[in-house]
């Protein structure tokens, strides 16, 4: 499978995946549909489904425009059916979706949102807005306990694992981490590779959960608590 990222809206990533194999291109969170289209027209795609993973406008305010011009059917969560329009088939935890020749396990990872889902494919996590580089989604519904433990949940997926967040925060994430963790190595290294990234006009995207696991202080944080002050610390970090 390739996933390429598209740019779109201020600071999104649209994933587009495309099984070689079969044909079969999906697009994760289509913000804004002409870019989906147009990323996946660039190489020659046609998308064909549509995978939501959470109910905001940056991640759905195309799919209305990628469904009229492909006639792709949109999977999303089911607990946020109301929250967006165009889902065709709801999704809850342990549901299981084909992605060409691929099964994406769907896991439920509140804390962002209430009802937000991750795909996880064999190597591949797409997390919308749960899980950045170098950081996570703010709690604009859930609690820290719940978040805690869904990155807790992430974190149990191998390190060779590919992560696709859905926004370029990873600078500032990393700004926010080395000045909390000032002597920590592995944060200072990557705050240098992220550096260096944007420096040159690249994305800092996708990531391992390898990297993550050593240098994003939200996954590594012990208990619920201690999420919740470096979560509360990141709210206002300028
Ligand atoms: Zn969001």
């Amino acid at each position: 499978m390739r996933a390429v990222a598209v740019p779109a809206l201020s600071d999104n990533y649209i994933w587009l995946l495309h099984d070689e194999d079969s044909g079969h291109t999906a697009v994760v969170d289509p913000g804004d549909g002409e870019a989906a289209l147009n990323g996946a027209a660039a190489r020659g795609w046609t998308i064909d489904q549509v995978l939501i993973t959470h109910w905001h406008p940056d991640h759905t305010a195309g799919i209305a425009a990628v469904v009229a011009a492909t006639g792709a059917k949109v999977w999303g969560p089911e607990a946020e059916r109301a929250k967006f329009a165009g889902l065709d088939h709801g999704l809850a935890d342990g549901d299981r979706v084909q992605v060409g020749s691929a099964e994406a396990e769907v896991w439920h990872v509140p804390g962002h949102t209430l009802g937000h889902i991750a795909y996880i494919l064999p190597g591949h996590a797409l997390v919308g807005d749960t899980l950045f580089a170098g950081g996570c989604g703010r709690l604009f519904e859930g609690t820290p306990e719940q978040m805690h433990a869904s990155l807790q949940r992430l974190r149990t997926l191998p390190d060779e694992t590919i992560v696709y967040p859905a926004h370029e925060y990873t600078l500032s994430n990393y700004r926010f981490l080395a000045a909390e963790a000032p002597g920590d190595a592995a944060v200072a290294r990557r705050l240098a590779e992220v550096a260096a990234l944007r420096e040159a006009g690249q994305p800092t995207v996708p990531t391992s959960m390898a990297e993550e696991k050593a240098s994003n202080l939200f996954l590594r944080a012990p208990d619920a608590a201690e999420f919740a002050r470096l979560r509360a610390a990141k709210d206002s970090f300028r």
